[in-house]
């Protein structure tokens, strides 16, 4: 695979453009505009093949519902973000993913995410709601990010690679 196209998806406000910017330039942006959309593009090396990733940074404000399904079907893999000192967050990601595997399939590579991990003492969601909503939806991967200190933000976009490349190995 020579190209995968990410859709990173979720609540206002959880750190979608601050994780897409941090993996791609490696810098956390502390204010980001919360209705700018944009692609962006990076080279990754995964297990000896170069993959050029393009993210779509949504922003929510899709007026139209064709509009976000017609992303959804351009996408190959997605990240579903909450921020982990929000609660009402993570509730957004259900009828999200429902969207998605409609869309797609059941088997469409994704990720959880758990953002703002750094935020210790504003942190409102324990770790095993994160579980459990991977459990339920089919195991998907779960991981706990933090934009601002780098830590888990290369490996969400690594797993969904891996997953979109083993995803067209089967199709
Ligand atoms: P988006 O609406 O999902 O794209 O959210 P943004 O990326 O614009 O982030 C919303 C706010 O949360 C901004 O003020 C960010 O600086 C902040 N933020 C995002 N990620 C983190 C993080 O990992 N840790 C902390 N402390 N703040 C974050
Ligand atoms: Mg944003």
């Amino acid at each position: 695979m020579k190209e995968a196209r990410v859709v990173i998806m979720g609540g206002g406000g959880v750190g979608k453009s601050a994780l897409t910017v941090q993996f791609v330039r490696n810098v956390f942006v502390s204010t980001y505009d919360p209705t700018i959309e944009d692609t962006y593009r990076k080279m990754l090396s995964i297990d000896g093949q170069q993959c050029l990733v393009e993210i779509l940074d949504t922003a929510g404000t899709e007026q139209f519902m064709a509009l976000k399904e017609l992303y959804i079907k351009s996408g190959q893999g997605f990240v579903l973000v909450f921020s982990l000192t929000h609660l009402a967050s993570v509730n957004e990601l259900g009828p999200l993913r429902e969207q998605i595997v409609r869309i797609k399939d059941a088997k469409v590579p994704l990720v959880l995410v758990g953002n703002k991990s750094d935020l210790r003492s504003e942190r409102q969601v324990p770790r095993e709601i994160g579980t459990n909503l991977s459990k339920a939806w089919g195991n998907v991967p779960y991981y706990e990010t933090s934009a601002r200190k780098r830590v888990n933000v290369e490996e969400i976009f690594i797993d969904i690679v891996r997953q979109c490349r083993t995803y067209e190995q089967q199709a």
